[in-house]
């Protein structure tokens, strides 16, 4: 029997079977993961499948979580005296193992692990970058055939760890990755393998909530504030049910951490969404044309998870957090502080983060006392190459208004040559 069972957020129905969906009545609620066991229980062996809030029931490969560590460095520098970072990369000599560099690679490994479970054959997967990576690296590994969708527009900031990748890498020419989110949906129409459901899927959120499962581990207890750069929102999303989860379990707290989330200036929609009380985003603030100005691509959607019931709206208002804009030059001092204060390179998404939450005590909304938990999302790459060659990404490109027999003829094309 499985250990968990799928609710509707909303009107609390329980689905028999779910894969990436919504419920049958409410097409606006995220679907939750229940875990049968209310406690926290951590089992024996190494890395994220010790945790039993997981979708998983015979996970197939080794995966190391993130590194929770308690910093003084930063934390003597802004003045906090309980700052615990979660660094999500690559640092061997202090025990972080992720050689993606991203805590995507949890998203990964959850998903791949779930779909497998759930009897999917194969996965589309739209991403701005490090998604893709996890996604090509675990797909490598297990085995799992998985297609990816990644804009032009980012290449120039992507890598893979294989060379010569077998897995199938297409390019979307003329858009950006909103764009390649609507191109994958057709290529999951073309291929009958499923589009990998962005935040509607349990396992993705649940994966990325592993870092909350490995914060509350080391520090004991939950974090009075939560610290994250935001591109979907899916990762606070899930660092948020996952909090949810313990305040029913009992033993680490009873209030929820406020979320502080970042996003990179002038493409901030769920900034100045939240700055205006809205649930709505606004079309002005979604205009493409600001993508093109700021740093961190990977946090560049156009369709994040912030209206629909138990997404970023909810999970900020009931935490009682709050949304930061972080502009390029905030973003680099953020990167070059936290080497200089911790001694490890990060990637501009993780800039951000450092950013908001040096914004946040400014303001006064995380005080000195205060236990915080700094989401690093990834960093260690410069330390990575060091150790090991890193390749570009060839992939093979298409238009955003690729038919579906353009599609199949690439594909077709593709698969002959890469497999
Ligand atoms: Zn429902």
């Amino acid at each position: 029997m499985s250990h968990y069972s799928i609710r509707c957020r909303k009107c609390g129905n329980t689905l028999k079977k779910a894969y990436c969906a919504f419920c049958d009545h409410c097409t606006d609620s995220l679907l939750l993961t229940e875990y049968q066991d209310h406690r926290f229980v951590e089992g024996d062996g190494d890395g994220v499948w010790r945790f039993n809030w997981l979708p998983v029931h015979e996970p197939a490969s080794v995966q190391p979580g993130p590194l929770v560590y308690r910093s003084h460095g930063l934390a003597g520098q802004l003045g906090l005296e309980q700052l615990f970072i979660a660094f999500n990369g690559y640092w061997p000599e202090k025990g972080a193992l992720l050689e993606t560099c991203t805590f995507k690679e949890f998203e990964a490994a959850v998903v791949l692990q779930n779909a497998r479970e759930n009897g999917i054959k194969g996965l589309i997967v739209a991403s701005a970058g490090n998604t893709a990576r996890a996604f090509a690296h675990l797909s490598a590994i297990t085995g799992f055939p998985v297609i990816i969708v990644v804009p032009r527009m980012c290449l120039g900031e992507m890598w893979y760890l294989e060379n010569a990748s077998p897995v199938p890498t297409l390019a979307v020419g003329d858009g950006d990755y909103s764009d390649s989110i609507d191109v994958a949906k057709r290529i999951a129409l073309t291929t009958g393998f499923p589009f990998e459901g962005g935040v509607k899927n349990i396992a993705k959120r649940d994966g990325l909530g592993i870092v909350m499962l490995e914060a509350v581990s080391k520090i004991g207890r939950l974090p009075d504030h939560y610290v994250q750069a935001v591109g979907s929102g899916t990762g606070a999303i899930g660092g948020w049910e996952m909090a949810e989860r313990f305040i029913r379990d009992g033993r680490f707290g009873t209030r929820l951490p406020k979320l502080h989330l970042g996003q990179n200036l002038p493409f901030a929609p769920m900034m100045h969404a939240w700055d205006k009380g809205s649930r709505s985003l606004f079309p002005e603030d979604l205009n493409p044309e600001l993508i093109s100005l700021i740093t961190t691509r990977v946090l560049s959607t156009r369709y994040p998870a912030y209206s629909v019931q138990g997404g970023v709206f909810d999970a900020l208002t009931v935490s009682g957090g709050g949304m930061y804009g972080v502009q390029n030059e905030a973003v680099y001092a953020g990167m070059a502080d936290f080497l200089a204060a911790e001694g490890i390179d990060l990637v501009p998404a993780s800039g951000v983060a450092v950013a908001v939450l040096k914004d946040a005590v400014q303001k006064g909304a995380i005080r000195k006392s205060d236990t915080v938990l700094l989401n690093i999302t990834g960093g260690g790459e410069a330390r990575l190459r060091k150790d090991k060659p890193t390749h570009l990404v060839i992939p093979q490109f298409l238009s955003k208004n690729a038919t579906e027999k353009d599609i199949e003829d690439l594909l077709c094309h593709y698969l002959k040559k890469s497999l």
